[in-house]
């Protein structure tokens, strides 16, 4: 046995096979991260591998001195604090593609339950009602898409909704025309995306250039018809403007899986918005998805060990 792994947050255990099944490795799974053994486990962790739960920072970095390696099996890193890791020597690595798919085909749930009306209509059909007049939607046939953000998720949408007939725009500063083209999607400008867009769907990360990107000035220059969609990061939106358009029908509905706080405050006024559908955060909730980024980290964790190559790893530049 030469390295210990220690996995929590409920790493898919099928994912980390790949490690599991390599005498080298010492594969650990304790799920609860504030627990004692989980301690323990951690002060001979050479590896440390997370999802979303487990805040990574100084001071669980400070409890693990032979800690080599963190993998986030998911795309997200916002748990782990990179730079303490560096400085550490400690490298980061997580699992991009493994959930591009799942939150790909949310999205898609949402755009249909939000223009369909699907959960306002089983609400009303569980209270007792047989309403069909109220819950009239719209088509995406002929409509156009317009993507904030154009990168593996956003590209996965746009094929989805180009099969449904819908013309895709896309707003990405960081494409080039030239990929755009292979992807079939046109790159407009920010500002001509909100005005003709029938359906906005937000595939950024969350940062300084993206954070609030979306607030009553944008809302107010969409298309009153239209609707809003946010699989990717909380913060893009700002909530209580968004609450308020749908209040007064600035725009059609919404739909969202991502909050700026997590889990969504009791008294978010979303809870109470019409034509808004919401859900807890579940882009990369599928069985396939925790297991194939479980099993994309656990095959970067071994390459790391076991050949030194650390070269894939988010912070392999400022490793020293
Ligand atoms: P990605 O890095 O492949 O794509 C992000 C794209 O956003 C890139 O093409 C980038 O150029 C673009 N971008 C960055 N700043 C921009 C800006 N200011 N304006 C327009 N475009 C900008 O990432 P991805 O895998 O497609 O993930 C997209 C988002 O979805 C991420 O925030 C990720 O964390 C989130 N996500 C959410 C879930 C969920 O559970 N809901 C699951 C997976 C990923």
């Amino acid at each position: 046995m030469n390295w210990v792994i220690l996995a929590t947050d409920k790493v898919s255990s099928k994912g980390l096979q790949p490690l599991r099944e390599d005498e080298r490795f010492d594969v650990r799974s304790v799920d609860d991260s504030a627990s004692a053994e989980f301690s323990s486990a951690l002060s001979e962790a050479h590896g440390l591998i997370v999802r979303s739960a487990t805040e990574v920072g100084l001071a669980l970095l400070d409890n693990a001195p032979k800690l080599q390696l963190i993998g986030r099996a998911g795309v997200g890193v916002d748990n782990i604090d990179i730079p303490a890791a560096s400085s550490r020597g400690i490298a980061v690595f997580n699992a991009p593609g493994g959930n591009t798919i799942a939150a790909a085909e949310l999205t898609m749930a949402l755009i249909l339950s939000v223009v369909r009306r699907v959960t306002a209509a089983d609400r009303s059909v569980r209270a007792g009602a047989w309403d069909r007049a109220s819950f009239q939607g719209v088509e995406l046939r002929g409509r156009t898409l317009g993507l904030i953000g154009a990168g593996r998720i956003g590209r996965e949408v746009a094929r989805m909704c180009e099969a449904f007939g819908m013309e895709v725009v896309a707003h990405d500063p960081y494409v080039s025309d030239a990929d755009a083209e292979d992807l079939g999607v046109r790159l407009v400008a920010l500002n001509d995306l909100i005005r003709t867009a029938d359906v906005i769907s937000l595939h950024v990360p969350l940062s300084d250039e993206t954070r609030h990107l979306v607030d009553a000035d944008v809302l107010d220059r969409m298309k009153k018809k239209a609707f809003l969609i946010n699989a990717s990061r909380g913060g893009v939106i700002v909530e209580d403007d968004l609450a308020v358009a749908l209040a007064e029908g600035v725009i059609s509905g919404a739909a969202l899986d991502v909050y700026e706080d997590e889990p969504l405050p009791a008294t978010s006024p979303l809870r109470s918005a019409p034509n808004l559908v919401l859900t807890p955060h579940l882009g990369a909730s599928t069985k396939e998805a925790q297991v194939t980024v479980a099993r994309e980290v656990a095959i970067e964790v071994r390459r790391a060990l076991v050949e030194g190559d650390v070269s894939s790893a988010l912070n392999a530049d400022d490793l020293v």
